[in-house]
């Protein structure tokens, strides 16, 4: 009798310690990501991260971001972007790496979509202050002024010294519209370098994907519906290891009589950008490559665009037009799914 007590005492010790063990297991997964958001870069930031070293990988993460904002913002004095300006038509500003990098690349993709993104936009940008308080509709002397500074060309840079310099007085840049995305690439560096497996890094939408989910499946992101709240979606595709990033005119802009004016400026015109495209969004390996196209892309019309991104390598695009329309570059044709049906998927142009 005794004996047999013992034995129900023990299975039930057993059974309890397996409970425990499965609760402690699932407790663990649910668990096993770490959610950070922080604001910077002018945007609110969120850091998804799975892996044991999550919490000092977002902390090294966060403050790398936090010092390409203080290096690269306009609003900051004392920003490495703010002294060029500052000293334009003066002297050479020595840079850090980071700045470098992103004014170099930068010019590359002003070069690429022919001045359609150009990062001498500033004088511009800071006229109609979209993204400040009082944002207004310039007269037209004006903007004709101000157009007079943009030119990307005028960006003199010296490899070996570290050294930029803008041709004119009065030329200012702005690296608003490719900071975000060398932030990205740099936080996923801080992730790898932390053994991290498996993150979702979103800066301000843009959004970045480190590895497979932890459960092995892709990571599924939503495109934006650009006529509607955030976390409203036109479509979706799986991405494992890529960049998936936005250009939209809902994303800073204000209304005067009726009338939305966004903050991508053609440097044509010095006006909101006004082509059939409303949204466009860049699909490729690196962040940087992502922000710097969709930018330029967004300005460029929908035509010349599409031909330009078919030509790059490992890059796709979904472009949403005006009238309702989705237009994908042949990579992703099969990956793209459309799932609100206001909007109409042309698998041709
Ligand atoms: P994004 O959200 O990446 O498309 O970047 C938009 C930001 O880029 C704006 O808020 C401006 O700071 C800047 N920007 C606006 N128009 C241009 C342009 N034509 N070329 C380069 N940067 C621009
Ligand atoms: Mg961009």
């Amino acid at each position: 009798m005794i004996v047999s007590i013992n034995y129900i005492t023990i299975a039930i010790a057993v059974i309890i310690l397996i409970m425990l063990i499965l609760i402690f297991i699932t407790g663990r997964n649910q668990n096993n990501s770490i959610v950070q958001e922080f604001y910077s870069l002018g945007t609110l930031n969120q850091l998804k991260v799975y892996g044991k070293n999550a919490e000092k990988a977002i902390e090294e993460a966060v403050k790398k971001v936090g010092e390409i904002d203080d290096k690269m913002s306009v609003f900051k004095n004392d920003s490495e972007i703010s002294r060029i300006n500052k000293y334009a038509g003066k002297t050479p500003q020595e840079v850090s790496k980071d700045t470098y990098c992103v004014i170099k690349k930068a010019v590359e993709y002003c070069s690429l979509s022919e001045g359609a993104f150009d990062i001498t936009i500033r004088p511009l940008v800071g006229l109609w202050n979209i993204s400040g308080e009082n944002p207004r509709v310039p007269n037209s002397n004006e903007i004709q002024e101000k157009l007079r500074s943009v030119n990307y060309k005028d960006i003199i840079l010296d490899e070996t010294e570290s050294l930029v310099l803008l041709k004119n007085e009065k030329q200012e840049i702005d690296v608003g519209g490719i900071a975000k995305g060398y932030a990205a690439d740099a936080v996923r560096e801080v992730l790898l370098r932390n053994n991290i497996k498996s993150a979702l890094i979103n800066l301000g939408g843009n959004i970045l994907t480190v590895g497979k989910k932890e459960d092995g499946t892709p990571w599924c992101v939503g495109i934006q519906d650009p006529t509607k709240d955030r976390g409203e979606f036109v479509g979706t595709i799986n991405v494992i290891n890529k960049s998936v990033v936005t250009s939209g005119n809902y994303e800073r802009y204000f209304i005067q009589d009726g009338k939305r004016f966004h903050h991508i400026i053609d440097p044509r015109t010095g006006y909101p950008s006004n082509s059939e495209i409303i949204s466009v969004t860049i699909i490729s390996d690196n962040s940087i490559d992502g922000d710097g196209l969709s930018t330029g892309i967004y300005i460029m019309g929908l035509y010349k665009s599409i031909k330009l991104i078919e030509e790059i390598k490992g890059v796709d695009a979904v472009f949403i037009t005006k009238n309702k329309e989705v237009y994908v570059t042949s990579g992703i044709k099969e990956n793209f799914i459309l799932t609100n049906n206001e909007f109409i998927y042309k698998k041709e142009l």
